[in-house]
């Protein structure tokens, strides 16, 4: 029996899902695709829920994967058998990678020039087997980033992700000699025989302007690779906040079809977050409430274990009926029933004293949560829900003892 109940009853600790929500995400970003020609897939490290895979698939090309676990996910739950895209990128892969990865990737995304030497006679000859199915790129690295964060900014000095022009042009050197003619140079031979992309992952949480500056550096530097005739694909990466309000949607749809018709390429943008952003709760309960110079509620839901990024962005989460410490009469520390002293969410105020047994819902918790928890202390797992249409809220999963000890 499907165990089926209104959110305000959902037992804690819990996430849901909010359906409605990602269906608002999922109808922008098919505008998107729909007027631009660009092909659009879930970053799966984002989330990976993958009981709302037939929904998503309304609205998006397919999904791209960190590696092989996420790739046979995105394959099997929203690949080929639903006429959907695999991609996969990884730092790197091995050969056994490559074995598994072969048969269910549409593109396979190289992140170094020896990695690609490495897997390219495996790669070209199972792709030729296969009618040449399977497509292969290259990351760059356009040694240009807006983010200003260095754990996010894939550009930053001694980064591992992407390779350099300088580094290209190393290898390019017959390339380059085989004509001074940008348009008669030969693939043939070189290290481009065999590549049909290139991958750029540069941006994070943010809006079209900063992509547009990126895309510029990127002609600047790759122009004549992407005018090649071999290339035909450019995917722009992530990190686009493509679905909230205020993302200028129409900008990136001109943008993508002037890319697409300069260079004759199709362009693939791989957001997470904006599939999944303000699409779901985290629910928790207040267990017991301390004080130490300011009152401490002590919650069933743990930074630490069930939203990491509170402590590694860090940020302080958005809580419904809430506001900033001092703003109302009752002041609260939220913290999670861990051993950890920094396991806190943050200083919240409420109009109304909390209570032991008081419920907190914490919003925009559907991305990098769920892929992200972990049982440290011992914490249990939140159960995994959906809410549909009509108000009521499906159980997913629920997680006990077992799931805690078959990992360890
Ligand atoms: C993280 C990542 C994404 C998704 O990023 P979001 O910020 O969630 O949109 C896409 N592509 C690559 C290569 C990534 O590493």
């Amino acid at each position: 029996m499907e165990k089926r109940l209104p959110l305000q009853q959902v037992p804690t600790p819990a996430y849901v899902i909010d359906l409605p929500a990602l269906r608002k995400n999922g109808e922008r970003l098919k505008y998107v695709s729909d007027n631009s020609g660009a092909h659009i897939l879930l970053a799966q490290k984002a989330f990976s829920s993958y009981s709302v895979y037939p929904e998503l698939a309304k609205y998006i090309s397919g999904t791209t994967a960190s590696g092989y676990f996420e790739a046979q996910l995105g394959y099997e739950e929203m690949g080929k058998p639903f006429g959907k895209e695999t991609h996969v990128y990884a730092p790197a892969f091995t050969s056994e990678d490559m074995d598994k990865l072969l048969p269910i990737c549409d593109h396979i995304i190289f992140n170094s020039i020896a990695q690609w030497k490495t897997h390219r006679a495996k790669a070209s000859a199972f792709s030729k087997e296969n009618g040449g199915v399977q497509s292969f790129g290259l990351r760059i690295n356009p040694e240009y980033s807006e983010i200003e964060t260095d754990l996010y900014n894939p550009c930053v000095t001694g980064s591992r992700l992407g390779i350099r022009k300088c580094d290209l042009d190393n290898e390019l050197s017959d390339f380059y000699a085989s004509s001074d003619d940008p348009e008669s140079r030969k693939v043939e031979g070189t290290i481009l025989e065999g590549l049909s992309g290139l991958h750029f992952h540069t941006h994070c949480e943010q809006g079209f302007e900063p992509l547009f500056r990126t895309i510029k550096v990127i002609e600047e530097k790759f122009s004549e690779i992407l005018m090649l005739p071999s290339i035909t694909w450019l995917n722009l990466g992530g990190g686009h906040h493509i679905s909230k309000d205020d993302y200028d949607r129409d900008g990136l749809i001109s943008e993508v079809k002037r890319l697409s018709k300069k260079y004759n390429v199709t362009v693939y943008l791989e957001p997470g977050e904006a599939v999944a952003i303000d699409a779901g709760y985290l629910i928790g309960s207040v267990l017991d409430i301390v004080e130490n110079g300011i009152r401490i509620a002590i919650l069933d839901v743990s930074a630490a274990c069930h939203m990491p990024d509170v402590l590694e962005m860090p940020y302080r989460p958005p809580l419904q009926g809430s506001f900033e410490a001092g703003e109302k009469e009752y002041t609260y520390r939220l913290g999670g029933n861990t051993c950890l002293a920094g396991d806190v969410i943050g200083d919240y105020s409420f109009e109304a004293p909390l209570e032991v047994g008081s419920r907190l819902y914490f919003t925009d918790m559907a991305m990098y949560t769920i892929v992200k928890n972990n049982t440290f202390n011992g914490m249990p797992l939140p159960s995994i829900w959906i809410l549909g249409d009509d108000g009521l809220c499906t159980l997913v999963k629920e997680f006990g003892y077992e799931d805690f000890k078959m990992r360890l």
